[in-house]
């Protein structure tokens, strides 16, 4: 009955030469091993051409043909029996696609063992064959209760059975090799657990390899390459570790396999200890472990552990130039990976396609677009045609260079070649006219994408997000879901989209929902919501999610420490900074130029000049961004001689300045009254390659109006390439009080008022200005006028941080609950200061009263109570910092010095401008403010 199954052609195209003992013997008595399929072929050709020949093209063209010369072939002579007519006979048929005869004379040639199964099979794949036709056959043959298969044929079976899913195939195959014993053979377990691992899962794999009784390097060998490309990465390191403790053999795709574990895992220490075992054995001189060797050092950013690789292997392959080359470009050193393409050449080995693409790659990461689009332009001269990786980089650089127009060309190339189709081009294609802002062809490309990927959605999502556009991202998030999981990235794009628009609560939202949809959020996520805080002034709300973060078990990186900094710094909250500090040391990121830089920044803006100096001169590689924020911080704290200095040491190092350096550098002549070296830098600019900007301009005109020359400073101003703004009006205001130029004051009040009709702090100025000038009825006027207009006096507080809580004074709003104690601290202090000759300044008194209500007057300003405050609040050798939102007066600047003076404490004050730094009666300004 089994038999009916059996092979119809094969039965019916030799009725007449049935399979006689006689025949098979004759056949075996002629074959000598099996020939390999270029033999046959070479045999094929060189068979003298008969009537009869399938070399005969004419006969080959159609289906019918050949079937009509095999069947005649097979009624008139014993040809059909030559292995070189079977072969021709597969290679007929399959490259006529008729996969089955091709099959059924395969099947002759392997019962008379003269083909091998996967000659058969490299055939059926090199012409498209459907692989399941094959196994089919072959099931066929296994009912029949055929035996001839090899382990060879038997672990291919089970290869293709993996391939297709085919696992009830799988399964009798596995039951047939118990049967015959055959299961325990260790290459037959291999193929058995290679097909587990494929079809079912990888523990019924394992539990093949463990009930193996006979566990030798072979299943080994298999066992650490499943598990690596299972990505149980670091089980396969220690199973490999365990392998060489019990002194097994180790073959190089085992070897080269647990490499690239070792360079996803960024497993330095075991990559090392891989390669001292490839060294020490010296089995491996194939460029295979070699290339992975680069390869994993690559990944973990040792670029000349790679090169020595290189260097020192034989034998180089076109893949070794390529992984080398790869590994210099990605890893940012573009020099050294056209030197090795240049050597390369030299060496005869020709670029392909991979070596211009890694090249265009690693450009298009860390070098300039320029050079990405000339790489592509000589790779094009080559007559090598980009393909999808090598556009998905030109697309980086266009985005990153927002070179729309060239996008677009691009964009018209990947049509006409027909790799828009393509999901990385197509989301590269989307991502690049994102970034160039050009949404509407971003919509466009997404729209016509065949397939997305989790990264085209979460393009497109954090693209409308960023623009603000929110009910179109969360329209998108819901279709996505319907057939794409969403993941981290793609709820990250949402929450920055809403930080960014100044939404935190709604990110805080997000956050909840992404919980809930089962993704847990990252330090990305978090390091959003805290920066849209600090971006909106919430610093509470900055500093309470940081908290939750660390409560949830995220760690900070520099980001959030960085963001988180920045907010401390505006803030001057030197406790909280230096609680970053600890937590940046004990994460080692206090290295880090970004954590660093922000600390600098913190330490001087929250009046710890000498630690931010600390941190300065420990950092190891200084870029232009601390540079200028050390100089910025010297300038803020009047040492403008020290900012020349520092701005010296940097030219000297080799770094180039900017217009920030410039701003810090002209603010610290500024507030230390340095007028001729202000001139000369601001004159220097040019030879600097920085045009000198409004805010440069500002700090010339205050620099000349500070120091008195007002006239310099007027006429400066007329002649600037800017339109003056109200800060530089405001600055020339403030320097006519100082310098009791009332005419003048007059002239800029006029164009200050125009500009700025509603600032408060304009107004109390000439108000002051009249006022010390006497002309009570004038100052009147002034305040008539603000009163008519509606302006309300801008409230002027200051605070004092002390144990980490802010404490406020406000002029308006509720006092501080222990007024009465401070009040009468300071009365205390104040006739203490009175017997060593302070005499109360009135002149900012802009009410025309009596001189002893003037000096209670002046007893209300907010910063003379957080000084005193800050005395008794903290213990003595406390500095005591004191920040205020506007200028520090004249009186309360001679009382912060009498203070430090009697108390012998530390007193500094950030006002509105600039950084006091009072001690023993002295101020750090030299009263210059
Ligand atoms: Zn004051
Ligand atoms: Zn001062």
């Amino acid at each position: 009955m089994e038999h009916t199954l059996c092979f119809p052609h094969f039965r019916a195209s030799s009725p007449n030469k049935p399979f006689t003992d006689d025949t098979r013997s004759k056949w075996r008595r002629t074959s000598s091993l099996a020939p390999t399929a270029a033999e046959i072929s070479s045999a094929t050709l060189m068979s003298p051409p008969s009537s009869l020949t399938l070399n005969d093209p004419i006969y080959t063209k159609s289906l019918s043909s050949v079937r009509q010369v095999h069947a005649r072939i097979l009624k008139t002579t014993d040809l059909w029996l030559s292995e070189s007519t079977m072969d021709s006979l597969i290679q007929i048929y399959s490259d006529l696609g008729d996969f089955r005869s091709a099959a059924m004379v395969f099947f002759v040639a392997l019962q008379f063992g003269t083909l091998s199964w996967s000659h058969l099979t490299n055939t059926f794949g090199s012409r498209d064959g459907n692989i399941c036709r094959l196994l089919e056959i072959f099931q066929q043959l296994h009912r029949i209760g055929t035996t001839v298969f090899s382990i060879g044929i038997v672990s291919r079976a089970l290869k293709e059975c993996a391939e297709v899913v085919d696992f009830w195939l799988g399964f009798q195959i596995h039951a047939y090799l118990t049967k015959v014993g055959m299961e325990n053979e260790s290459y037959i377990r291999c193929s058995l657990m290679d097909f587990y691992a494929h079809c079912c899962s990888l523990e019924s794999s394992d539990k093949l390899f463990e009930d193996s009784s006979h566990q030798d390097s072979i299943l080994w060998n298999k066992f650490i390459v499943l598990n690596v490309e299972n990505g149980r990465l670091s089980e396969a390191l220690e199973l490999f570790q365990k392998m060489q403790f019990w002194g097994l053999e180790l073959d190089e795709v085992t070897v080269s396999k647990v490499l690239h574990a070792c360079g996803r895992l960024e497993a330095v220490k075991e990559g090392k200890a891989i390669h001292g075992y490839v060294i020490r054995s010296g089995r491996f001189p194939s460029a295979l472990v070699s290339n992975s060797l680069i390869s994993m050092y690559s990944k973990n950013f040792l670029v000349n552990l790679a090169r020595r690789v290189f260097e020192y292997m034989g034998g180089r392959t076109l893949v070794s130039w390529n992984s080398i080359i790869s590994c210099c470009s990605l890893n940012g050193y573009l020099e050294e990976a056209m030197e090795l393409f240049y050597d390369m050449v030299a060496s005869g080995v020709k670029p392909d396609l991979v070596t211009w693409n890694c090249l265009i790659s690693g450009y298009s990461h860390h070098g300039s677009p320029h050079h990405t689009f000339g790489f592509l332009r000589r790779m094009q001269n080559e007559n090598l045609r980009p393909n999808s990786s090598s556009i998905t980089s030109v697309l980086r650089s266009i985005a990153a260079s927002g070179l729309v127009e060239l996008g677009k060309e691009i964009h018209g190339y990947a049509i006409r070649h027909g790799h828009d189709r393509n999901v990385f081009v197509g989301t590269s294609l989307t991502d690049m006219y994102l970034k160039c802002y050009n949404l509407a062809n971003a919509r466009s490309v997404f729209d016509k994408m065949p397939h997305r990927n989790v990264l085209t959605w979460n393009s497109i999502i954090a693209g409308y997000a960023h623009e603000g556009l929110f009910d179109e991202a969360l329209e998108l998030l819901k279709q996505m879901e319907e057939g794409v999981e969403p993941d981290i990235t793609t709820w990250n794009g949402l929450i920055s989209g809403y930080s960014i628009h100044g939404l935190s609560s709604q990110a805080v939202v997000l956050i909840r929902q992404m919980k809930a949809n089962g993704v847990e959020p990252n330090v990305i996520s978090w390091t959003a919501v805290i920066s849209g805080c600090c971006r909106r002034g919430q610093y509470d709300d900055a500093l309470y999610y940081f908290r939750e973060m660390q409560n949830e078990g995220v760690q900070p990186n520099s980001v959030t420490i960085a963001t988180l900094l920045r907010a401390c710094a505006s803030q001057a909250l030197l406790g909280k900074g230096r609680e970053l500090h600890c937590l940046a040391t004990r994460k080692a990121l206090n290295g880090d130029i970004y954590v660093a830089t922000a600390l600098i920044d913190m330490y001087s803006k929250s009046g710890s000049l000498t630690k931010a100096h600390l941190v300065f001169k420990l950092l190891e590689h200084k870029n232009l961004a601390s540079w200028n924020a050390m100089i910025m911080g010297f300038g803020a704290h009047g040492q403008g001689k020290e900012a020349i200095s520092l701005f010296n040491q940097m030219s000297a190092a080799g770094i180039k300045s900017d217009g920030i350096t410039f701003t810090a550098l002209l603010s610290g002549c500024r507030h230390s009254g340095l007028v001729d070296d202000g001139w000369n830098y601001f004159d220097s600019m040019n030879k600097y390659n920085v045009t000198p900007s409004l805010e440069h301009y500002t700090c010339m005109v205050d620099l000349l109006a500070r120091c008195g020359y007002l006239d310099e400073a007027w006429d400066f101003m007329q002649n600037m390439p800017f339109e003056p703004d109200a800060s530089i009006w405001g600055s020339l205001l403030s320097a006519c009080r100082t310098h009791k130029n009332v005419e003048l004051a007059e002239m800029v009040a006029t164009r200050l008022f125009q500009l700025e009709p509603y600032n408060s702090a304009n107004y109390l100025l000439m108000m002051s200005i009249y006022a010390s000038a006497n002309r009570w009825e004038d100052a009147k006027n002034v305040r008539d006028a603000m009163n008519a207009a509606g302006v309300k006096s801008w409230a002027g507080w200051s605070w004092v941080e002390i144990d980490q809580t802010v404490h406020v004074f406000e002029i308006e709003g509720r006092p501080h609950p222990e007024i009465g104690k401070i009040y009468f601290e300071l009365s205390q202090l104040v006739s203490e200061m009175r017997r060593v000759g302070y005499v109360p300044d009135t002149s900012c008194i802009v009410y025309n009263v009596g001189e002893e209500e003037k000096e209670k007057m002046l007893l209300t300003h907010t910063e003379k109570l957080a000084i005193t405050y800050g005395l008794i609040s903290t213990g003595s050798g406390t500095p005591i910092r004191v920040i205020k939102n506007t200028r520090v007066c004249n009186d309360c600047h001679m009382v912060a010095k009498y203070m430090s003076e009697i108390t012998g404490r530390e007193i500094l004050v950030r006002d509105g401008v600039r950084f006091h730094h009072f001690m023993d009666g002295r101020c750090s300004c030299n009263d210059f403010w």
